[in-house]
């Protein structure tokens, strides 16, 4: 979708307001009237829509809105985040918090799975809603306390806790704060003495790339070791404003990684992974993880069978640089974390069997 045609809904817009985050974010399309008079792709569900906004809100900045294919509503960028009447039917074996987060929060908002490290829930906003997002479960809810209120019991419990040594902060996305609050957080952790390394979750430079300013890569390089974890899901995300939002979080000695998940219509063949794959690796960001999507309420129609995942694995396994490739994993509730999919195919099997000889003992 053109950036002009959606820069002339609002009126009162430049160029240079489209570059700045905040103009972004303070003007995130969240109702189907301002989607519907930016683009007529709903228009024939509209109805339906209402009822799915009422549980999963919409919130997409224009930027991303402007990567969509206007007239495919199944464009892959579309399907993560335009709402879909399907996230309110029926969900089979899905549930809103399939990974029991919150029964695992020793204080409130702080995730804790592993002995060594924990994940800090710092905000509940993020700059786009994507519709396959594993706590989709918190977007109806607003924050009751103060940001310091809440910080203040997640840094008591982590000091308190020497076996930690890594925090991951995320959210909703943490880069929806101001780099002034952003500080604030980060300083409250690396004040901690045993703590080793921090690491951000956020997507911003796949949906808001404007967000990573020169100010605040100056500001998170005092934070180092610090890693930066993001989420492109497919090649268009791969903009060279998307690329220079990552380049400069490297040249501030950021490292730069991505976790995919593996989504119906997105990103679940062959040729698409590897655009990603490719496409990640041009721009220096380190493919890490792909998920099997969590089987959460209102994601089910984006979700793919495993066998399909490990398929298309297998082949790009045979037919990708072993540099470009993610570990395809499935999150487990509770301790068992993340789970490495790696069963053999039939033509897997057939192929180390050619090979016995390199094996002591292969059956
Ligand atoms: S940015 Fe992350 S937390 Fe926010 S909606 Fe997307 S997947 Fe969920």
């Amino acid at each position: 979708m053109n950036k002009k045609i959606i820069l002339s809904h609002y009126p009162d817009a430049s160029e240079k307001d489209w570059k700045n985050w905040r103009w972004q974010f303070q003007n995130r399309v969240t109702s189907l009237k301002k989607l519907a008079e930016i683009t007529e792709i709903l228009m024939p569900r509209q109805e339906k829509l209402h009822r799915v906004l009422c549980t999963y809100p919409m919130a997409i900045t224009p930027y991303f809105l402007s990567l969509i294919e206007p007239d495919d509503e199944n464009h892959p960028l579309t399907l993560q985040c335009i709402p879909d009447e399907k996230e309110v039917s029926v969900s089979p074996h899905c549930s809103d918090d399939p990974l029991n987060e919150d029964d695992s929060m020793p204080v409130p908002r702080l995730i804790r799975r592993y002995p060594d490290r924990v994940l800090a829930m710092v905000t509940r906003s993020c700059a786009t809603n994507c519709r396959h997002c594993n706590r989709k479960r918190f977007w109806d809810k607003k924050d009751p306390s103060t940001l310091k209120n809440r910080l203040d019991k997640m840094v008591r419990y982590v000091a308190d806790s020497p076996e930690i040594r890594e925090v991951i902060i995320s959210g909703g996305d943490p880069l929806t704060y101001d780099d002034h609050h952003l500080e604030m957080i980060l300083s409250s952790f690396a004040a901690i003495p045993h703590l080793e390394v921090l690491r951000i979750g956020s997507r911003v430079p796949v949906v808001m790339p404007m967000r990573i300013t020169k100010e605040l890569c100056r500001m998170l390089k005092r934070y180092r070791p610090l890693w930066f974890n993001t989420q492109f899901n497919h090649p268009s995300e791969i903009t060279p404003d998307a690329g220079r939002a990552c380049n400069m979080l490297q040249e501030a000695g950021i490292p730069v990684s991505n976790q995919s998940v593996l989504l119906k219509g997105v990103n679940d063949n062959e040729d698409t992974m590897r655009r990603l794959l490719y496409g990640l690796q041009k721009i220096s960001v380190r493919p890490y993880y792909l998920f099997h999507c969590d089987p959460v309420k209102g994601c089910y129609h984006l979700r793919t069978e495993m066998t399909e995942g490990l398929n298309m694995m297998e082949n790009l396994l045979k037919n990708c640089s072993g540099l470009a490739m993610p570990q395809y994993v499935a999150d487990l509730p509770g301790q068992s974390g993340k789970v490495p999919i790696l069963a053999l195919s039939r033509s897997l099997k057939n192929d180390l069997q050619k090979h016995q000889d390199f094996f002591d003992n292969f059956e």
